[in-house]
């Protein structure tokens, strides 16, 4: 019997059957639409399941990779090895005074939308956000002035070997799109904002404006993980990516937006190797004009074909 499929007896009685996947398609829950299969993909709902993954995978041996709602990924086109724990089926989100908690997979605009439904301020910048939680956390995303570090107070994450953990705020060492998680393997479980009674009206305002701003700014209409550079220190990394004159420009079907020259939009059934082909070129175009480093804000994960 394989290795696989021993670890999917060991978890059988733990894991609801229907969230286990075998040779998934990665496309299909990334937003660029790109990414070759996940040998295994797994979708828990609770905590008992994500602690059976993580202990038996341990057991066994088989690498563990963690995705959220694929919003700022770049799989490549060989696709995972092991497992992939796609979170987005833990998402239930509740509040008790001022503070909301959300599990890892709830979409963040759900949880921007559920701090107007009850009247609480703090998180409108989130409101256009497409990632989860989880990857919130992970890459301390922020937007129109706000980000995560200004309302998290918590997060409770499950170690490898399925501990969970509570980790305040400082522990976190949340900078610009920069977190502990990009150091630890902790499975993020949980988080807890602390925010501020307000006026519906006032936090609907501002969320609109935001909303309006993204749609008018953002090449929304097609696939892709959103800015793909961090801002360099005094810089737009869009700003030098246009003034290299590089809007348009295409490897495959991946293609510089030409509505934000920050996004690459996957225009024709693009591939990982298109993408990342691309990327380089951006890099080495705006090193040779300007002498600036540009870092990518995706994360680039999975083997090559
Ligand atoms: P994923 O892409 O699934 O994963 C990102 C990283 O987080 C991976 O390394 C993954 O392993 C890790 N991760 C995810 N969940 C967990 C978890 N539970 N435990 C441990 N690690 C985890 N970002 C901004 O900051 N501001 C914006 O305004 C913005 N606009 C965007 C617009 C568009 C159209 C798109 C496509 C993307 C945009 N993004 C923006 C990028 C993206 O939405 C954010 O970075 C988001 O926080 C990523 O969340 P995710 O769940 O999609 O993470």
């Amino acid at each position: 019997m394989s290795e696989y499929q021993q670890f999917i007896n060991s978890i059988s009685a733990d894991v609801i059957e229907e969230n286990i996947r075998v040779s998934e398609p990665i496309s299909n829950h990334t937003f660029t639409k790109l990414g070759g299969e996940a040998d295994l993909f797994i979708t828990p709902s609770s905590f008992a399941e994500i602690q059976s993954v993580l202990k038996q995978a341990k057991k066994f041996n088989i690498p563990v990779t963690i995705l959220g709602s694929g919003s700022n990924v770049i799989v490549r086109d060989g696709g995972i090895r092991g497992i992939t724990l796609c979170l987005t089926k833990f998402n239930q989100i509740s509040i008790k005074n001022d503070v909301i908690t959300a599990q890892s997979g709830a979409s963040i605009i759900d949880v921007s939308n559920f701090a107007l439904e009850h009247e609480r301020t703090g998180l409108e910048f989130a409101c256009g956000i497409p990632g989860s939680v989880g990857g919130a956390l992970y890459m301390n995303a922020g937007a129109y002035g706000g980000q995560i570090s200004d309302v998290l107070e918590k997060a409770r994450v499950m170690t490898r070997d399925g501990e969970i953990l509570t980790l305040s705020k400082e522990d976190l060492h949340l900078g610009y799109r920069k977190s502990i998680f990009m150091n630890r393997d902790y499975v993020i479980l949980e988080a807890e904002f602390q925010l501020n009674r307000g006026e519906y009206k006032m936090i609907k305002q501002d969320m609109d404006e935001f909303t309006n701003a993204r749609k008018s700014k953002q090449p929304l209409e097609y696939p892709s993980c959103g800015s793909v550079f961090k801002r360099p220190p005094g810089y737009y990394a869009g700003k030098l990516i246009q003034d290299c004159k590089l809007q348009g420009f295409r490897v495959g079907g991946a293609e510089v937006s030409k509505k934000h020259a920050g996004f690459i939009v996957n225009i024709d059934q693009a591939t990982s190797k298109d993408y990342i082909d691309l990327i380089n070129i951006i890099k080495g175009t705006v090193k040779k004009n300007f002498d600036i480093n540009l870092e990518t804000e995706v994360i680039i994960m999975g083997e090559e074909s």
